[in-house]
């Protein structure tokens, strides 16, 4: 958090108790099911990748897998945490304190992306609520297309043979 925003900061309402207080602040929950869920179907589909990898440059952040070769970022968000037009809430107690931490987390989203982008990488962002097989499909795809974009791996790669991945 800088210096500036530092003013605007509402108080921690004092209702909030030690656990719920140690769980905010985290950024996110760790390995959450749907996560696994989403690591598990690029497993059996032979990926392999990087779990909870700090992001270069940015401290306290971590992207929930990553495919280093290929320069792939994953995020899959919390629907609550990350404010999912689907089911996102706004808790009406403590309204205030929590607009500016859930906006918080959605302005470091952004940030995130903008910068990982800049430095070459792909990022793919996921709501808990979707289907991780899909999710999957559509992360394979991604992996696909940069390691053809590369190209220079010196390994010939047959593009039509998707791995199947068992239904
Ligand atoms: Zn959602």
């Amino acid at each position: 958090m800088d210096e500036t925003s530092v003013e605007t900061v509402p108080c921690r309402p004092a209702g909030v108790h030690a656990a719920t207080s140690a769980r905010m602040s985290r950024q996110k929950r760790k390995d959450t099911a749907p996560e696994m869920e989403l690591r598990r179907a690029l497993y059996r589909r032979g990926s392999r990748y990087r779990v909870n990898r700090p992001l270069e440059g940015m401290p306290r952040r971590r992207a929930d897998v990553t495919f280093v070769g290929a320069k792939v970022v994953v995020f899959v968000d919390g629907c609550f945490w990350h404010r999912c037009p689907v089911h996102g809430t706004a808790p009406v107690n403590n309204g205030a304190w929590w607009e500016h931490k859930l906006s918080g987390n959605v302005a470091r989203d952004r940030d995130t992306d903008t910068r990982l982008r800049e430095a070459g990488w792909a990022v793919l962002r996921f709501w808990e609520h979707e289907d991780m097989e899909a999710a999957a499909s559509e992360v394979e795809r991604v992996l696909r297309e940069r390691r053809l974009a590369r190209g220079r791996t010196g390994r010939v790669r047959k593009p039509e043979s998707p791995v199947r991945g068992p239904r």
